[in-house]
Parts: C-alpha cells; sequence; structure tokens
C-alpha cells in the first residue's frame, strides 16, 4: 500500500542483507522530473495516483536488474504491482513481503507525511491510490500467497518491530 513503510524496509533490509534495493516510485519520480514527453506523461499519471503502464513499468524494471551491482539479488519496492507485471517478470522472486496496513491508517499516514509530502500526496490522489492498490495490488498478493512466496507481516508497528519480525520470517524460510 501506499505509505505502508516499503522504502523504509526495504532500504533497511537490502543494507542488512548486502544487495542494491531498487524502487520502481522513485524511479518514476527521478523521470517526472525531465522535460521530455515521457516525463511529462509519468508525471501527469503519478500526480493522479494511476499506475504506470505495464510494458513501460517492466521494460526499466529489466534494464536495470542487467546491471552488474543486482546479478547476486536485490531488494524490490513496489514491484511488481500488477498481476501482469508478476506473470511477465522472468528475473526471479525469492520472497514478497506484504506490510499490512489499513485503509484507514494509510489515509492518515499520508495525509500527514512527517516529510513534508510529495507531489502525488493530495487527497484526491491517497484515495485513488488505495483504490488502485485494491483494484491491481490485491490480485498480486493472492496470487504469490498460492504459490507459496508470501511473508505477510502487520505494518502497524514500529518500523524496529516490523524490521526484526521481516528478519526472523526470512531467516526461517532460508533454512
Ligand atoms: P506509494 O506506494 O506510496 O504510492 P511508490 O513510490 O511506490 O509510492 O509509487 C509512486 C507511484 O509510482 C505510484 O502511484 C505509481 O504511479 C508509480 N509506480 C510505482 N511502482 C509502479 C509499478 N510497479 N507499476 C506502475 N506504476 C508504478
Amino acid at each position: 500500500m501506499p505509505g505502508a513503510g516499503k522504502s523504509t524496509q526495504g532500504n533497511l533490509l537490502a543494507k542488512k542483507l548486502k544487495v542494491p534495493y531498487l524502487s520502481t516510485g522513485h524511479i518514476f519520480r527521478e523521470l517526472a522530473k525531465e522535460h521530455t514527453p515521457l516525463g511529462r506523461r509519468i508525471k501527469l499519471v503519478m500526480n493522479a495516483g494511476l499506475l504506470i503502464s505495464d510494458s513501460k513499468t517492466l521494460q526499466i524494471v529489466i534494464d536495470y536488474l542487467k546491471r552488474p551491482e543486482y546479478q547476486k539479488g536485490y531488494i524490490l519496492d513496489g514491484f511488481p504491482r500488477t498481476l501482469g507485471q508478476a506473470q511477465k517478470f522472468k528475473n526471479g522472486i525469492e520472497k514478497v513481503i506484504y506490510l499490512k496496513v489499513s485503509d484507514k491508517e494509510i489515509l492518515w499516514r499520508l495525509a500527514y507525511r512527517d516529510d513534508g509530502g510529495r507531489e502525488d500526496d493530495t487527497l484526491l490522489a491517497i484515495r485513488k491510490r488505495i483504490e488502485v492498490f485494491h483494484k491491481f495490488t490485491d490480485p498480486v498478493i493472492e496470487y504469490y500467497r498460492k504459490k507459496g512466496q508470501l511473508l505477510e507481516v502487520n505494518g502497524e508497528r514500529t518500523v524496529e518491530e516490523i524490521q526484526r519480525d521481516i528478519l526472523k520470517h526470512l531467516k526461517v524460510h532460508a533454512k
């Protein structure tokens, strides 16, 4: 979910496992700053709370993962976010961590982000992102649950508690 703590936990985990961290949201925010047709299009889509197309998203992620630093593993943040992305992505996913947070809590967090908020944190875009999450990403969660790859953690706790929980579970699964 938007505001669930993906980047916080993703960065911590990447450091712990000594693998690079890749966030599609971050890549798109950087592209949105460019004064190019692609940059402008991405900015419009993001500020409306909608998703970038599967083909563009897949192309970008697959391109990044060809770089040498990603060959020993990676933490992906915010991808795959649609069933199409999940089914077409062939680079390999071992575990999927779902930080579970209620819609109500998400609304609070995003409307009052303590880092001053982002351009796509308007109330309208926040509501849209939550709606889009349920429509497109709920099925992705089910997809990985069925494959036995889903690690579901309660995201409504402190950063440290959540991290401890994730690490504990990953170790158990690694045995
Ligand atoms: P949040 O989860 O808080 O919305 P992200 O940084 O993960 O923040 O994503 C911000 C925006 O970037 C999304 O609302 C969407 O427009 C775009 N985006 C990020 N990841 C994807 C993806 N995998 N597929 C399509 N669009 C994406």
